[in-house]
């Protein structure tokens, strides 16, 4: 929960100028603290901590930081100079997210008021610009904030990183269930489960998809009767085949059981390995993901985790976000389209209307008819995310689309759909993706952006590839193959 994390705010000073400004200082830090907390822009609380004065004071903080889970991250600004070698042995030991947030207190340069006491007191912008330079000097990974504290997009900006923070923190913790392995014979959903814990914190581990299958032949009718209660109050129920919706029920009550008590937020699994399981989870892994829940098809763990950590940093917007998968094109000229689905499990949040639970046959797997969510996913601004190992680091790739209202009806299509024009157009989108590496699997969200995603690569220290509507396929290939030496180097 976003609640659960705050921020410190540290204010950056020195015994220079004398108490009186040091006293004014602090006021005002603790000021700005409660205006932007009451300002309701922040998803999580900030603490005003410290007027910064001493290198001690400023290593005592950050070891503080660091052993505090509560803290997320720190949000530094020097109202007035803070010489900067001051700062370096503390920040070489900083283990949390770190943005420099260059402000100032006052908007307007008061024309009668300025003088030399009120350039001692108001220093910022050349203050923040020592402390930028130790940040450059040090390699630190850091965000940059720069605008005046009471403005909303300024504010929005903050909070925004703030929400990347917190998902940082979560990911360090966070947990992914597997039952069975990858799909036979595909790349993409392959990675070193090693790497990616020492770089994100995810633990991957697996548990035998007998013991889910056991589970599931436990679940009590009284345990199904309650959440069929929760699909009619959420679903439109489309079908007769009703024990077909029950056993979907049966399956997610089982896979829910065990995610919790192994205190997973994430899951795969495979249509290759369903032993003792009647059905593919369809409409339990979407009712689970409208939980909050990860979830990656084909033994896709990289997708799960990444699903559940954007469901966190956006938790309270309401675009939605989903597994997804690019499926086919519309190719008319000048106005191409992506068509996104997958076999059955894309999660309701970003339907445009009430979903409907259907059953109907798969195709594949062998099992029985499963019952699964149809809907249209809603018009809008949303972004595709797909992260992939490259051997020896791991590169997101994250496109800017354009979510639209589908084109066709599909009547004969018995999933859930989302249709998409990519950044900065449908076939110079693919090129790029294709160039990339991205995966067919991908997280889709209306809810954070690109910024966003960069954030949290850069807090995380893996490579970030966007493809927006500025992206040339000749720029793109030059950035991949920079960005591929420098990594090799590093
Ligand atoms: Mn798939």
């Amino acid at each position: 929960m976003l609640k659960d994390y705050e921020f410190w705010f540290v204010v950056g000073s020195q015994f220079l100028y004398g108490p009186e400004v040091l006293d004014i200082v602090a006021a005002r830090a603790k000021e700005m603290t409660d205006e932007m907390n009451k300002a309701g822009k922040l998803p999580c609380r900030l603490v005003y901590k410290l007027t910064a004065k001493t290198p001690d004071e400023i290593t005592q903080l950050v070891k503080d930081a660091n052993y505090d889970d509560k803290c997320a991250g720190l949000v530094v600004w020097m109202h007035t100079f803070s010489p900067s070698k001051m700062w370096i042995n503390g920040l070489e030991l900083l283990q949390k997210p770190y943005c420099h947030f260059a402000t100032q207190y006052n908007r307007n340069i008061p024309n009668e008021g300025i003088d030399m006491d009120f350039m001692n007191l108001n220093q910022a912008a050349h203050g923040d610009r020592e402390h930028g330079f130790i940040g450059a000097r040090l390699r630190l990974k850091r965000k940059i904030i720069a605008g005046f504290w009471q403005d909303d997009p300024v504010q929005e900006r903050l909070g925004n990183w703030m929400r990347v923070a917190v998902g940082a923190a979560e990911s360090r913790k966070l947990k992914v269930m597997r039952f069975g392995d990858n799909m036979r014979n595909v790349a993409v959903t392959e990675g070193d489960k090693v790497e990616v814990q020492k770089k994100l914190g995810w633990q991957v581990n697996t548990w035998p998809v007998g013991e889910l299958a056991e589970t599931i032949a436990a679940v009590t009718d009284a345990e199904i009767d309650a959440l069929i209660a929760e699909y009619k109050k959420n679903y439109d129920m489309n079908t007769d085949n009703l024990a077909s919706v029950r056993y979907q029920a049966r399956e997610e009550i089982a896979i829910k059981k065990m995610l919790d008590r192994e205190g997973c937020k994430a899951y795969t699994n495979t249509f290759e390995d369903l032993c003792g399981m009647d059905q593919l989870p369809g409409l339990a892994s979407q009712h689970l993901m409208a939980q909050g829940y990860g979830f990656g098809a084909e033994g896709d763990w990289k997708v799960s985790a990444m699903t559940t950590l954007v469901k966190t940093m956006s938790e309270g917007r309401s675009g939605g976000t989903a597994f997804m998968e690019d499926y086919t094109y519309d190719l008319t000229p000048g106005k191409e389209l992506s068509l996104g689905a997958h076999m059955l499990e894309v999660c309701p949040s970003v339907a445009a209307e009430r979903p409907k639970i259907e059953v109907h046959p798969l195709g594949i797997g062998g099992k029985d008819d499963p019952a699964r969510l149809v809907f249209e996913g809603h018009p809008g601004k949303a972004v595709v995310v797909s992260l992939i190992d490259m051997g020896g680091r791991l590169r997101m790739i994250c496109q800017d689309i354009e979510c639209v209202k589908p084109i066709y009806e599909m009547p004969n299509l018995p999933v859930a759909r989302v249709m998409w024009r990519p950044e900065p157009d449908l076939l110079t989108g693919v090129e790029c993706w294709i160039q990339a590496g991205g995966a067919h699997h991908t997280v889709l969200t209306y809810d954070l952006t690109a910024e966003q995603f960069e954030d949290f690569a850069r807090i995380m220290d893996i490579e970030f590839v966007h493809i927006s509507k500025d992206t040339t396929a000749e720029s793109l290939e030059k950035e991949l193959f920079f960005a591929d030496v420098a990594w090799k180097l590093r």
